[in-house]
């Protein structure tokens, strides 16, 4: 009977690992991918982290890996299909192909993904000129024109990505206001080879073998037009990860396990930490902040058994 299974391995699970061993806690983190760092691997540059200005993702991913082996994490490949209770309060965490992991606690921390425009051609198109993720598939795409759909701090950076690769992006979002961070604006605004198409709804993704354009109606006209693109970048936001969360999990109506900061959810031993619980900010500081705070709930928790 392990003490805790971490499940996920980005910031939050990560932390978490640290934070357990430090706690002499007997744990394991179960990971499907079968590398660490969740979404953060596919981040260009990461320069809000303090202490390590213009890192990329992927060299923070791994730093992070190390530090929580060296401390005695034991990252395991493993793909969790349920979660559950038994009478006696501990949880079974059941995996594909392996033997079931009985634990007192659960620190679930598996992230959300990225949300889909649902339009026409996007499935169709999809890794032709349709993409999630453009610090992954934008070298593809380089001396071409690209468009990043979305407002957030995502499409923002994803844009200043392409803007180095791209001769042109295009910025597509449906309202005039942006919502990402200002100094990332004034970035875009500086540069030239980006154009910003605002109060623009995208309607459907064009082609023929890959993309070649872009239709989208200009909400406050009703006009349509089409932009000739040959990849887009969409990054309208996350749909939380929670096919794992058992039905006793208390959710909001968006599918985020309601949690504060604790990670302590409505069912004692049941932690939640990262960008899958309720929280005002998902960002890699916030979710390495949930995973030290999820084991300090778990080690409360194990000393009041
Ligand atoms: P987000 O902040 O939720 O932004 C999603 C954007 O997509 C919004 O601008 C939204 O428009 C737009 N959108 C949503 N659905 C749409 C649809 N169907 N069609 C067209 N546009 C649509 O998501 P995010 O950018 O992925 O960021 C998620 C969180 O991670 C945020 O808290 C963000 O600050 C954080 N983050 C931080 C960093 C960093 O600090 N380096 C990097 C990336 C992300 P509206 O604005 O009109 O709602």
């Amino acid at each position: 009977m392990l003490d805790t299974v971490i499940i996920g391995s980005g910031p939050a699970g990560l932390t978490a690992a640290i934070y357990a061993s430090r706690a002499s806690l007997d744990y394991v983190v179960l990971e499907k991918a079968g590398y660490s760092g969740g979404q953060i691997v596919t981040t260009n540059e990461l320069d809000n982290y303090p202490g390590m200005p213009s890192i990329d993702g992927a060299s923070f991913a791994m730093a992070l890996q190390e530090h929580a082996e060296k401390l005695g994490a034991n990252i395991k490949e493993a793909e969790v299909t349920s979660i559950e209770k038994n009478a006696d309060n501990f949880y079974t965490v059941k995996i594909a192909g392996q033997e079931d992991i009985l634990t007192r606690t659960v620190v679930l921390a598996v992230g959300a993904n990225p949300r889909n425009l649902n339009i026409l051609g996007e499935q169709q198109y999809l890794s032709r000129g349709v993409y999630y993720c453009a610090t992954c598939d934008g070298a593809f795409y380089r001396n071409k024109v690209t468009a990043v759909v979305g407002g957030g701090n995502t499409a923002l950076e994803d844009v200043l990505f392409l803007s180095k690769i791209c001769t042109k992006v295009y910025l597509i979002h449906r309202r005039d206001e942006l919502r990402g961070d200002k100094h990332t604006q004034e970035k875009i605004f500086a540069t030239p080879n980006i154009e910003f198409v605002k109060s623009a709804v995208p309607i459907a993704i064009k082609g023929d073998k890959k993309v070649t354009s872009l239709e989208i109606e200009y909400k406050k006209t009703g006009e349509h037009t089409d932009i000739d693109v040959d990849g887009i970048f969409v990054a309208v936001g996350m749909i939380p990860n929670n096919t794992l969360v058992p039905d006793f999990i208390a959710k909001d109506s968006a599918g985020y396990v309601i949690a504060d900061e604790s990670g302590k959810t409505n069912c004692a031993g049941f932690f939640v930490a990262g960008d899958l619980r309720t929280k005002e900010l998902r960002q890699v500081i916030t979710a390495a902040s949930d995973g030290a705070n999820a084991i300090k709930s778990v080690s409360d928790y194990l000393n009041s058994l």
